[in-house]
């Protein structure tokens, strides 16, 4: 290709000023002007093998999408992503393309990687800017499959069978669809708006979505099933927040990292007295944990008017299993990291109220069965900070209620469906599953991989007995 370009770094994306940003709640990356976006595909070497496709869990065709985006052919590049991809303005922002597509690239083994994420955004942003969607024309076969749950991997599942003509309603227990990319994911990240119309985009096909519906309490997957539905994919995430066990987490001013988020994110609680929704994190909050969702409610509590913010982990720095940009930007707005401290208890006032945190330093010792080196308390070094809330954000497991509702759907000890791998069908012949419901918490692309794969394998099954 002609005049390539062949700097070592990916072409700065705008940003809001820390200071600016960690007031308000618009989103942090401002997105590349076409100029930029063409300057960055000219960083592609389009080379014959690929392998950046091969880490793309949905497949998207990258080197034929930047050669449009090089031409300014901005559209044909949208139609090339979406072949693969129905929510390219979500992937665009949210993958950790380090670890897939860009951790790939070629371009990567010196200098920066080439900025697929970057492009994808700006190709779905520019398409949906123009507000201009078509719908393709679809020929029904009847057959009717339900889907549960409408995160990534039920939105994906259900528009790949929409796509192949099949009649499906995705039930989802919350009144709004998108799953955590709705209640989780803040709007500074993530703009609601945005998931509203890719979501809408996969309605077009002809998906149903039926909101305020908790399969295993108003129907059962037995009862979908009797009712026609001649597949299920369960899509039901991973929603269950795990706590410390430690003295003090009943007291008022504890949340779970979900109950805030949910809150902040689809009640809107930052705009109380509006809403009658408030969150209450004062000025001191400590966050307990260092994934990327501890690092989404330090932020949204900063945003919240909360002067000091802490991030409180247990293990050092290098251990951090939140995405290095994610921390990056925590530190831009302020957020004050104590790695290598554990909390020992939660302190209260006579009215229940929080008051502090107990808390021990840690050093590391031994690997443990995750292979990273294990904390050790150091014995004496226990001190007190001052907080007014501590927000707990050390994982979450899947709902027991699909599985103590569905005889016959086999699941691990700590409550993920067993699947088949290659068919993502469970123990439960015609019943499938994916995403965090299998996997525990993952990600959105490994959640629409998920939903992707299921959806060729019901359809391979149902096919072949028609
Ligand atoms: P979910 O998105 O959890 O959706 C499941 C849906 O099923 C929900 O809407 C739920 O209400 C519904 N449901 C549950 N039970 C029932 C029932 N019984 N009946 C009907 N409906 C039901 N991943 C990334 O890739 N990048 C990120 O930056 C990132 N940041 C994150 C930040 C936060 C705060 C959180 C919590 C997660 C983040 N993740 C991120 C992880 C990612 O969002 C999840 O891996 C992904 O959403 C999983 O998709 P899913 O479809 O399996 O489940
Ligand atoms: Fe990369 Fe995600 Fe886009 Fe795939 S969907 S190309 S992993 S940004
Ligand atoms: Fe382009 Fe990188 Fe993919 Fe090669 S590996 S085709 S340089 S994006």
């Amino acid at each position: 290709m002609a005049n390539r370009n062949m700097s070592l770094e990916k072409v700065k994306m705008p940003e809001q000023d820390p200071n600016v940003r960690n007031k308000n709640f618009d989103e942090v990356a401002l997105g590349y002007t076409p100029e930029m976006a063409m300057e960055e595909a000219r960083r592609c070497l389009h080379c014959k093998h690929r392998p950046c496709v091969g880490g793309c869990p949905v497949n998207v065709p990258i080197p034929e999408f930047i050669e449009k985006v090089a031409e300014g052919d901005f559209d044909a590049a949208y139609e090339v992503i979406t072949r693969e991809n129905a929510l390219p303005a979500i992937c665009g922002r949210v993958c950790p393309q380090e670890d897939q597509c860009e951790g790939r690239c070629v371009r990567g083994l010196k200098g920066e990687p080439v900025g697929i994420g970057r492009m994808e955004r700006f190709v779905a942003d520019y398409r949906m800017s123009k507000g201009c969607i078509t719908t393709p024309e679809i020929e029904k076969n009847g057959i009717k499959v339900a889907v549960i749950g409408c995160g990534p991997s039920g939105i994906t599942c259900a528009g790949e069978l929409a796509r192949r003509g099949y009649d499906v309603t995705v039930f989802e227990a919350l009144h709004k669809p998108g799953g955590v990319l709705s209640y989780g994911i803040p709007e500074f990240r993530l703009p609601k708006a945005l998931v509203a119309k890719e979501i809408e985009n996969v309605e077009r096909l002809g998906v149903k979505i039926e909101t305020n519906v908790i399969v295993g309490k108003s129907i059962t997957v037995d009862e979908l099933m009797s009712d026609g539905y001649r597949a299920v994919f369960i899509g039901s995430g991973a929603g269950l927040p795990k706590f410390l066990n430690i003295p003090g987490e009943s007291l008022l001013g504890v949340y779970s990292a979900n109950e805030f988020l949910t809150r902040v994110n689809l009640m809107k609680a930052f705009k109380f007295p509006e809403v009658p929704t408030p969150v209450k994190v004062g000025k001191r909050v400590a966050v307990v944990g260092a994934g990327n969702v501890a690092m989404d409610a330090a932020r949204t509590a900063k945003r919240l008017g909360a002067d000091e913010v802490y991030i409180v982990y247990r293990r050092s720095e290098a251990e951090c299993p939140a995405r290095l940009e994610e921390v990056h930007h925590a530190k831009e707005e302020g957020i004050i990291f104590k790695f290598l401290n554990n909390p020992a208890a939660i302190l209260g006032d006579e009215n229940g109220y929080v008051t502090g945190m107990e808390i021990i330093e840690q050093e590391l010792g031994e690997p443990d069965a995750s292979g990273r080196r294990r904390p050790v308390p150091i014995e004496g070094s226990n001190y007190v900070i001052d907080v007014d809330s501590v927000i707990v954000a050390v994982g979450t497991s899947p709902n027991p209620l699909l599985r103590t509702t569905t005889p016959g759907l086999d699941t691990q000890s700590w409550g993920g469906i067993i699947v088949d791998e290659a068919t993502m069908e469970s123990s439960k012949e015609y019943v499938y599953a994916g995403g965090d419901a299998v996997t525990g918490a993952a990600t959105v692309i490994l959640a629409m991989g998920a939903g992707k794969t299921a959806a060729a394998a019901i359809d391979e099954k149902l096919k072949a007995q028609r």
